[in-house]
């Protein structure tokens, strides 16, 4: 049980930036294979012993929510490989100070687990569908499962979750998709959100030249759908622009990394399945968590290492100048 005082500083960077935002990474597994994130084969995942358990996870959430953490976001890998999972949303949606829980999946088990998973308090989910087309899903995620995250999709709408799309935009890619794939959503009540490639892909693939930047896709939603109206986000640190339709069809949301970095507005911290913190996706250096809560430590020292980890934190990555160094770590690794 938590043993640090109930009213404690904020946690706050050298730049003035409160972070009460956590992003838990589950597993680094993944069902599929997108290019943009996974190698096609020879994937080296983490053995299951050097994954957190759902106590320590527990625990360090714990932690965390008494620095002032209030928003949990639970991803991978692909999360819902998580045996269990519905048990730790469970166990995470009741810890004191936790406001907001949210889970971001790639959807193809998602007809199976959209129940469970609200039955355990979950509401919020971030579904990643990058394209409506057979032969691009294929081409994208090396595998051919848009049936099951179109029902995975049904299933969790009909179940009451509040869903937003979450698509990558991929220069010379996915042009075709954006239209679509946005009038899909705006049929369904959903949100997209077209997420800007970002160099974390574990072949190396990314380059300037292939992210298609969100003032094109802006343009091209204005033009063939109806004008875009931008709206100021009820939380101004949250990643995305949003903008709503000018005919009432909904909202649409830009991650604009690499066009319109947002790092200045940062709230959020990283655990890694197997026990990292990192301060930023593009961070080079990582916490050693878990060697902590497998070594004794008591919460205040672990807490004292977040706060070591966060005073440390970068004022942002630096992917649009010569200095850039990717993260020895690809996306599944990390957590998205
Ligand atoms: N497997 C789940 C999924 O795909 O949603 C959760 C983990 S995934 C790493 C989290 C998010 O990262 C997804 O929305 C995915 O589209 C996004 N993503 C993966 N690789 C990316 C890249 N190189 N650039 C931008 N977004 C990426
Ligand atoms: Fe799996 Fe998500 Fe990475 Fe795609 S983006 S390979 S679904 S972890």
């Amino acid at each position: 049980m938590m043993q640090l005082a109930p009213t404690v500083a904020p946690l706050i960077d050298s730049f003035g930036r409160v972070h009460d935002n956590l992003r838990i990474s589950v597993t680094d597994r993944c069902n599929i294979r997108c290019f943009y994130c996974m190698p096609e084969t020879e994937v080296k995942f983490t053995h299951r012993s050097e994954i957190l358990d759902f106590e320590e996870i527990e625990r360090f959430a714990r932690i965390a929510a008494a620095l002032g953490i209030r928003k949990l976001r639970i991803t991978g890998g692909e999360p819902l490989l998580r045996r269990e999972l519905p048990l730790l949303l469970s166990r995470l949606a009741a810890i004191p100070g936790i406001e907001d829980l949210a889970l971001t999946t790639n959807g193809v088990l998602l007809d199976e687990l959209a129940e469970p998973l609200y039955a355990a308090g979950l509401r919020r989910l971030n579904v990643h569908i990058d394209t409506l087309d057979r032969a691009r899903v294929l081409e994208i995620t090396r595998r051919d499962d848009l049936d099951r995250v179109l029902r995975g999709l049904e299933t969790a709408k009909r179940a009451g979750f509040q869903i937003k799309l979450n698509a990558v935009a991929v220069k010379n890619l996915v042009e075709p998709d954006i239209v679509p794939l946005a009038r899909f959503a705006r049929e369904q009540g959903f949100e997209v959100r077209y997420i800007e490639f970002m160099p974390l892909d574990a072949q190396n693939l990314w380059d300037r030249s292939k992210v298609l930047l969100a003032d094109d896709m802006l343009a091209l939603l204005s033009s063939e759908i109806s004008p875009l109206v931008a709206v100021p986000d009820p939380d101004p640190r949250a990643p995305a622009t949003e903008y709503a339709y000018a005919d009432g069809g909904g909202m649409v949301g830009f991650i604009a990394s690499v066009s319109r970095p947002f790092c200045l507005n940062c709230n959020r911290l990283r655990i890694t399945a197997d026990g990292k913190l990192r301060y930023c996706l593009f961070a080079i250096e990582e916490d050693d968590v878990k060697s902590m809560l497998r070594g004794g430590a008591s919460d205040q020292e672990i807490a004292a290492l977040v706060r070591r980890n966060v005073s440390g934190k970068w004022i942002g990555h630096e992917i649009n100048s010569g200095k850039f160094v990717a993260p020895p770590r690809p996306m599944y690794q990390i957590g998205g």
